[in-house]
């Protein structure tokens, strides 16, 4: 009975490893199984790129008129079914010259996903993309950044990046709290080829001018500049 009882423990570990293990690879930001993954760049050149998840929704016009006045092209990865509900919106991020990516048409956690069902996630957002006239290279981000198997597969297969990001406030309950204390977050752990990651669209208008504006004034104190993701690359 003893040995039955150990085989079992021993057992009851290796699986609660692995599903740990697994839950660790699905959720990592800098590596997978398949194909290229993009959390930052490797540089000493003071160049970040902002990026903004979900969306788009009715706040376009508040979020574009913000990023105008801050003078900086950010990279906006947007779900295919928000796109479809605000076509207008989606056109006007990318007439001021933005760059637009992909965060699947249904926002769903892509793990354990049949292939088919991850391919229409991806290519039918891509065509709203192009439909509201993006032109450029279209990089993908997965919702909650997660990621395993599957849909690392199909972008190793169709040569498509993976971007995710270094710098998350969002991340930390006593961080995303608020305004104040998000942005005296990205200052401190913003470094040199960051991709810097906020959920713009969620906010208030007097969050989002109050986000934008406060990370712009302090990161171009230091002395950092704005690129999209797809310049920070290049
Ligand atoms: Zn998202």
């Amino acid at each position: 009975m003893k040995k039955i009882a150990a085989i079992l423990l021993i057992s009851v570990s290796v699986l609660l490893l692995s599903a740990y293990g697994l839950y660790k690879l699905m959720n990592a930001c800098t590596f997978q199984l398949f194909g290229e993954v993009v959390s930052s760049l490797d540089t000493n050149q003071k160049t970040v790129a902002l990026t903004f998840d979900d969306g788009p929704n009715d706040k376009a016009d508040h979020v574009l008129h913000t990023l105008e006045q801050a003078n900086i092209k950010a990279t906006f990865f947007l779900i295919g079914e928000s796109i479809e509900k605000y076509p207008e919106e989606a056109e006007k991020l990318v007439q001021a010259g933005h760059e637009i990516g992909n965060h699947t048409y249904s926002h769903q956690r892509m793990i354990f996903k049949s292939p088919s069902f991850i391919e229409n996630e991806i290519e039918k957002t891509d065509q709203l993309i192009r439909e509201a006239g993006y032109e450029g290279e279209i990089l993908f981000r997965p919702p909650y950044g997660k990621k395993i198997l599957g849909l690392p597969y199909y972008l190793s297969q169709h040569d498509r990046k993976t971007i995710t990001w270094d710098v998350e406030p969002e991340s930390y309950p006593e961080v995303a709290k608020s305004p104040e204390t998000i942005v005296p977050y990205v200052l401190q752990h913003t470094k040199p080829g960051s991709i810097i990651l906020l959920h713009i669209w969620h906010y208030s208008k007097e969050k989002q001018s109050y986000i934008i504006e406060n990370v712009a004034k302090g990161l171009k104190e230091k002395g950092y500049t704005f690129q999209t993701v797809s310049q920070l690359l290049q």
